[in-house]
């Protein structure tokens, strides 16, 4: 199994050793013929506006929004989940629209920047996933083919999946928890 990371931006460095840590082969994906082959590609937190923008100026854009009709999983987190989206509040940026939920772009404000917390995650059993959030977003709505993989105490969503596609609102790659990564390669990828 093979499984990209797209590196124009943001944390995809950490991506790329989470997945090679698991043993699965993974490699940076920059250019769209790059993406040939790849049955999984995980989409990094960064800056959504300069992801969306390099997108673009590659060609990226429009090749995922094909590639995710071809049956290519795709995992955003952070900035990634902001791409995935169908609707961000900032209105002006071009998205994937793959995935049928509304996002908020840093929803927590300027007090709280940054934080962690132990979320409860059914689908990766009993022990809590220990979640880095760095300005991030949280979903708002989801539609009603999306189900909801977690939720902050007060109820607001920040991990969700809707078939082939993933999105965390935090930062798995910056722990040495690989549980999301393998759910990736394993549910997602493997029996999605
Ligand atoms: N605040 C960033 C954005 O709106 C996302 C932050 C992150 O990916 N850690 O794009």
């Amino acid at each position: 199994m093979k499984v990209g990371v797209l590196a124009l931006q943001g944390a995809f460095a950490e991506h790329l050793d989470a997945l090679q840590r698991l043993g699965t082969e993974a490699r940076p994906v920059r250019l769209p013929e790059q993406l040939d082959g790849l049955e999984g590609l995980i989409i990094p937190g960064g800056e959504s506006t300069t992801i969306s923008k390099l997108m673009v100026a590659y060609g990226l854009l429009d090749t995922l929004k094909a590639g995710s009709r071809n049956g290519l999983a795709i995992w955003g987190t952070c900035a990634g989940m902001i791409l995935l989206a169908t609707e961000v509040d900032d209105g002006d940026l071009p998205i994937m629209g793959l995935m049928d939920m509304r996002v908020r772009r840093n929803a927590f404000g300027r007090q709280l920047d940054s934080f962690e917390v132990d979320l409860s995650v059914a689908h990766l059993g009993p022990v809590p996933f220990h979640a880095v959030f760095i300005r991030a977003p949280v979903v708002e709505r989801v539609g009603v083919g999306v189900e909801v993989l977690s939720q902050l105490e007060d109820g607001r969503v920040v991990a969700a999946r809707q078939g082939r596609f993933l999105a965390t609102a935090f930062h798995p790659e910056l722990t040495n928890d690989l549980r999301f990564h393998n759910y990736f390669v394993q549910e997602v990828i493997g029996k999605g």
